[in-house]
């Protein structure tokens, strides 16, 4: 189930924290078929495969995303 800042797609969960955000926009540029900036939800997790979801959490500068699937995220935090 997803909530305002947590979105699952069965596989793989993802967490936003707006707090951390620094609003660098490397998700959105990079995936934005997943991360979307101008959509509710945002963050579209039916939109590409749990590994690259996953990859791109990583890629988060801030640590504002997080991912959670044991064997797949690097970026769990
Ligand atoms: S990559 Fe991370 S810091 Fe940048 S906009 Fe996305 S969530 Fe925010």
């Amino acid at each position: 189930m997803n909530t305002p800042n947590t979105y699952t797609n069965g596989e793989i969960t993802v967490r936003y924290d707006p707090k951390k955000c620094t609003h660098s926009e490397h998700c959105a540029q990079e995936l934005s078929e997943v991360f979307r900036t101008a959509v509710i939800p945002w963050i579209h997790l039916d939109a590409a495969s749990s590994e690259r979801i996953a990859q791109q959490v990583s890629r988060c500068p801030s640590g504002a995303l997080s991912c959670q699937r044991i064997g797949m995220c690097t970026a769990v935090k």
